[in-house]
């Protein structure tokens, strides 16, 4: 009996996350007795993510796709709640697919998250960004882990505004030498007390909380990926940066397509990436943080 091919793409009911489900979607060929294919579509909102499942189900290029497939095996996409800044919802979500897929998922894109206007020395905007873009993809990441199947494969969306040329180099020695979660949670953290404290440029940060969030996550990213655990398992973990996109996030900016964007996250789930991991993409390319 074929077994099912599972992914799960968080914060997918517009933008990036759109693309990559449909680019998903659009890729995958099925062949006779082939597997099935699942994409889950999660969303914090139901109603914003049934009404992308809904579009995204009725365009053509999908419609056609399904068909293609039909004789093979089958692609489906289904939508689930997933608020990656609530633990409850992220156990929620996580429970259910594993009373669902007993036997495992195959990979998890985080690609949610969110970029608020200006620096706040009140911390709102530091707490708020931390919170979504590092604490919840750090907490859907090692939720989801124990459910992805030997050789399956996590991909976090990061940023180039991560990278590590804007940080005192006392900061950028920390960030590449951070051994483990806690390492990189410390940094973090430090960017926060700074900001509290007034000092966030005599002490080497950057003025931006959604820079400092995008460069934690490509540091847990690399410390999640040493851990023996998956390393043992064969399961790839990488993070990237899709490019500097045309979505509600950057408010019409950007150079490339959503589905443009899509490209390298996609490639990092269900690409021939040999054996990766612990790095950070940008372009289809690994890069140096
Ligand atoms: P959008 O603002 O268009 O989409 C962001 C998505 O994340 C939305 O679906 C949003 O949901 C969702 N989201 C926000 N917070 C949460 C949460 N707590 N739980 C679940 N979902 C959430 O942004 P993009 O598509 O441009 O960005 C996608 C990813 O790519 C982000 O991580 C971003 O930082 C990263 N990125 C984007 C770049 C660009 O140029 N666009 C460049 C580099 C990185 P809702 O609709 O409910 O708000």
């Amino acid at each position: 009996m074929s077994s099912i091919t599972v992914g799960v793409v968080t914060g997918a009911n517009k933008g990036i996350g759109l693309a990559i489900v449909r680019k998903l979607a659009l890729q995958y060929e099925g062949t006779p007795g082939g597997n099935p294919f699942l994409i889950y579509l999660t969303s914090r909102d139901e109603r914003r993510g049934e009404e992308a499942l809904k579009g995204i189900t009725s365009d053509a290029e999908v419609k056609k796709a399904k068909v293609l497939v039909a004789d093979g095996g089958t692609v489906d996409i289904k939508h689930h709640l997933l608020d990656i800044a609530d633990e409850t919802s992220i156990k929620d979500f996580t429970d259910f697919l594993k009373k669902e897929y007993s036997q495992g998922i195959n990979f998890v894109i985080n690609n949610a998250g969110i970029a608020m206007n200006g620096f706040d020395p009140d911390t709102n905007v530091v707490d708020n960004t931390l919170k979504t873009n590092y604490y919840g993809t750090l907490h859907a990441s090692l939720n989801f882990l124990p459910l992805i199947k030997p050789h399956g494969r996590l991909v976090n969306v990061a940023s180039m505004v991560g990278g590590l040329s804007k940080y005192s180099s006392s900061i950028q020695s920390r960030f590449l030498s951070a051994a483990s979660i806690a390492d990189v949670n410390s940094i973090v953290e430090d960017f926060r007390s700074s900001v509290l404290a007034g000092t966030e440029q005599k002490d080497g940060w950057p003025r931006s909380a959604y820079a400092v969030s995008k460069a934690g996550v490509i540091g847990l990213t690399r410390a999640i990926a040493a851990q023996e655990e998956w390393k043992a398992r064969g399961i790839l973990i990488n993070s990237c940066c899709p490019g500097w996109v045309r979505t509600d996030m950057t408010r019409g900016g950007g150079v490339k397509t959503p589905d443009q964007g899509a490209e390298t996250p996609v490639l990092l789930a269900v690409g021939d990436i040999g054996e990766s991991t612990g790095l950070f993409w940008q372009n289809e390319r690994p890069i140096r943080w």
